[in-house]
């Protein structure tokens, strides 16, 4: 018998990307399963292997193994977090779906509030951090920082303090997937959006185990990622840097010509070493402010597929796509 695709949906999908985090995994499949199954009992868990070096895949295959609600996605490679949380949303089938990092840093027991204010009408429940343990002094000041440079430069309203923890609507998550960009901001695409969006103030937990994923490097892409899809900003600033410096250098030729004029050219090493690196230097920053969007441009136009999965590995599941 053909099914339908509401027979297919679950209620919930939960989708957790996972990176080398097979101290952490069985943990979060418990608490996840429990936040679920005191819920309804239809439900999925999808757990992305974002190309783990260590035992994370393994640990996925038991745990769909013994776990009819598990669904294992096996990246071919390391694709990064924001892509691995996306290849998850693709397979997910829920009518809603709850977005979560494995490392039990956001707590899936905040699935039952989140659940209940959709009841109430909203189409996104994102968590807002009240507070956050755990995290490096360094940390906590540069993402403060972040957030209020994106909020100011960009018109997309992106909450603060607000990662990618969040429950959606299937409607969001089906407008999310026709977002073909490659340089992900899942938070702010989501922001994009629009809808009705509300907030769930919660503790950030510490780790459960294992260290960031995020060194500073990958802070600093997402960062800038960020900032490109949200802002054209940088690019008028580097527009007015450059008519600045251009009405500067017009200044130092009406002088210079002047100096020229008067017989008194001067012996003037040190000012034009100045000028020529100052002027080099900021010419430099503003081609690599046009780079960046460049880039992107490139990255998009080649509209290779955003991830490859290698494989899928369903527990006994009645959600995945019946074979014809
Ligand atoms: N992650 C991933 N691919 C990566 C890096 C991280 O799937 O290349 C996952 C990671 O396993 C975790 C989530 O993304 O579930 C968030 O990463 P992490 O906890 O390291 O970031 P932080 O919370 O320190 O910002
Ligand atoms: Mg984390």
């Amino acid at each position: 018998m053909h099914q339908t695709q509401d027979q297919l949906r679950p209620k919930i999908s939960i989708v957790a990307p996972c990176y080398n985090e097979e101290e952490s995994l069985r943990e979060f499949h418990a608490r996840a399963s429990a936040a679920c199954s005191a819920l309804t009992s239809s439900y999925e868990i999808v757990l992305v292997d974002d190309g783990s070096k260590d035992q994370t895949w393994r640990i996925i295959e038991s745990l769909a193994d013994v776990s009819p609600n598990v669904v294992g996605v096996r990246l071919l490679r390391n694709h990064g977090h924001q892509l691995a949380a996306t290849a998850g949303l693709h397979v997910a089938k829920g009518e809603r779906v709850m977005l979560i990092d494995a490392d039990l840093q956001d707590p899936p027991e905040l699935l039952d509030q989140m659940m209940r204010l959709m009841d109430t009408g909203a189409d996104v429940v994102y968590g807002q951090r009240a507070s956050r343990d755990g995290e490096s002094m360094f940390k906590l000041v540069t993402a403060g920082l972040f957030y209020r440079l994106l909020s100011r430069l960009t018109s997309v309203p992106i909450p603060r303090d607000t990662g990618d923890f969040r429950l959606m609507s299937r409607r969001i998550v089906d407008l999310f997937m026709l977002m073909p960009e490659r340089q992900r901001f899942i938070r702010g695409m989501v922001s994009w959006i629009g809808g009705n969006q509300v907030a769930l103030p919660y503790e950030r937990q510490a780790r459960f185990a294992g260290t960031t994923k995020y060194p500073l490097k990958k802070m600093i892409r997402f960062a800038v990622d960020a900032i490109t899809s949200f802002s054209t900003v940088p690019l008028r600033i580097a527009a007015w840097v450059g008519m600045v410096t251009a009405g500067l250098a017009m200044v130092m030729l009406v002088y210079t010509l002047w100096q020229w004029s008067q017989n008194s050219v001067v012996a003037g090493w040190s000012s034009l070493m100045t000028a020529i690196t100052l002027f080099g230097g900021l010419q430099l920053l503003v081609l690599g402010v046009l780079g960046e969007y460049l880039g992107r441009l490139v990255n998009d136009a080649k509209n290779r597929p955003l991830f490859i999965i290698d494989s899928i590995r369903a527990g006994r599941n009645a959600y995945q796509v019946p074979s014809e």
